[in-house]
């Protein structure tokens, strides 16, 4: 059942991507997803408006030389000049805007609003320079490729400032030439890029969008199976204690103890160290169902299950075993150890009554002792102590009775 539950979610999360994307923008129509998108790819953009804007500034520098060169300390050149000087020192402080709010990159409004003030620049050399022209409309062609391509834009924002260059470029043409095919060719130039530009941008803005979804519903069904993980460690951990706990006492179960006896033994047996195992039966429990109802008993077998956690060494291991009968692991002890130890355990039962309703119900308990001997496994030690056990209750019961060593004739109380 758990297993269709996944692979449902992930069907019902994919959306065609024309959906969601506009053809003409290139954006999503969707404005927080849009949001979250640009979000994502802010470093990228903010690094390269940045290198763009340096660029920028540092070849509006540059070119003081040839003008100079050009033209003379004529005022043609200081207007030139001027118009570069404070024009680079706008992109650096834009740059320095970036640094400290770089939010501002995000969008890509400051940007495309430098390039339509960079733009008269360029209209102006027509005028001022003419002898350069054709340097000049190459200048413009790759401006208008660059706000498409180089720094990453918008086509929303970068067609208006590319049909801004076109116009102006060819108006600066057709007012500074009178040769038709020079006025025709140039607007032809002007305009080709842009076109170009927007295509190839459309394109690209749509392959991102479309990766960042898919991106995005990677990172979703990631999500999505390491909850399942969870989830399902969870619930073995909750399967595995159910396994090993019984429900009644809350105490380990038989296979717990068989688990802990194995880790226990072998290291008793690395380190030549004892380990007892003792066997614990209620007395004439019977009785106490009998007089106090079966609800009677299980109040008395929860509160010998509490005195158990309550009584033993952190080492020690006490565990429900069956009906009325415990069985406790004491690593580290030998016969006699335990043996002491679970007298203490049988006394301090016999002298705190259980109160079920409003009666006080006193039970006694016998147990068999014996400690392990080498290469013994559980059910054996556990037989040997039962024998105990059993020897105890003939012999009149509230008492404890240690095994003799396997093979030898007697028990002892
Ligand atoms: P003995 O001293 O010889 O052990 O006498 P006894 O009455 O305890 O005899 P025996 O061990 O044969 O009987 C155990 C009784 O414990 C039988 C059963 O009704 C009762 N019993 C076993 N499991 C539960 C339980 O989970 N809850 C309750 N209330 N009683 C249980
Ligand atoms: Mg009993
Ligand atoms: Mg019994």
């Amino acid at each position: 059942m758990w297993g269709a539950m996944p692979s449902a979610h992930s069907e019902t999360r994919v959306v065609p991507l024309p959906e969601r994307v506009s053809p003409l923008s290139g954006e999503f129509v969707d404005a927080a997803l849009e949001q979250a998108f640009r979000e994502s790819t802010l470093a990228r953009v903010l690094s390269q408006q940045r290198t763009g804007l340096v660029l920028w500034a540092a070849l509006m520098i540059v070119f003081v030389v040839p003008d100079y060169l050009a033209l003379g300390a004529v005022p043609s050149f200081w207007v030139l000049a001027v118009y570069r000087g404070v024009f680079a020192l706008l992109l650096l402080a834009t740059v320095e805007a970036f640094r400290r709010k770089p939010a501002l990159a995000l969008h890509g409004h400051l940007l495309m609003g430098l390039a339509l003030l960079g733009y008269p620049f360029f209209f102006l050399l027509y005028g001022l320079r003419p002898e350069i022209r054709s340097f000049n409309t190459g200048a413009i062609m790759v401006i208008q490729l660059m706000l498409f391509l180089f720094v990453p834009v918008r086509v929303t924002l970068a067609a208006p400032v590319a049909l801004f260059g076109a116009v102006g470029a060819t108006l600066g043409v057709w007012l500074t030439t009178t040769e038709v095919f020079v006025k025709v060719g140039t607007a032809f130039l002007v305009a080709l890029p842009a076109v170009l530009g927007y295509a190839a941008a459309l394109r690209q803005q749509k392959t991102e969008r479309q990766e960042y979804l898919l991106r995005r519903q990677l990172q979703d069904a990631n999500r999505e199976l390491q909850d399942e993980v969870a989830r399902r460690v969870a619930l073995q951990d909750e399967l595995e204690r159910h396994a090993s706990t019984d429900l009644l006492t809350g105490l380990p179960n038989r296979r717990a103890l068989a688990e802990r006896f194995a880790t226990e033994s072998a290291r008793a047996q690395r380190r030549s160290e004892p380990l007892s195992l003792a066997m614990l039966d209620l007395d004439h429990f019977k009785r106490v169902n009998d007089t106090h109802g079966h609800a009677g008993g299980d109040a008395v077998l929860n509160a010998v299950g509490e005195m158990c956690l309550r009584s033993f060494r952190g080492v020690d291991m006490a565990a429900r075993v069956g009906g009325e009968e415990f069985a406790v692991m004491l690593p580290d002890a030998n016969v006699q150890q335990a043996g002491a130890v679970m007298q203490r355990f049988i006394d301090q039962l016999a002298a705190t009554p259980t109160t079920v309703g409003n009666q006080a119900v006193r039970v006694t308990a016998t147990a068999g002792v014996a400690q392990q001997q080498p290469g013994e496994d559980l059910n054996v030690l556990m037989a040997r102590a039962d024998a105990a056990l059993y020897i105890g209750k003939q012999a009149g019961r509230n008492r404890v009775v240690l095994a003799p060593p396997a093979g030898s004739a007697s028990a002892s109380g």
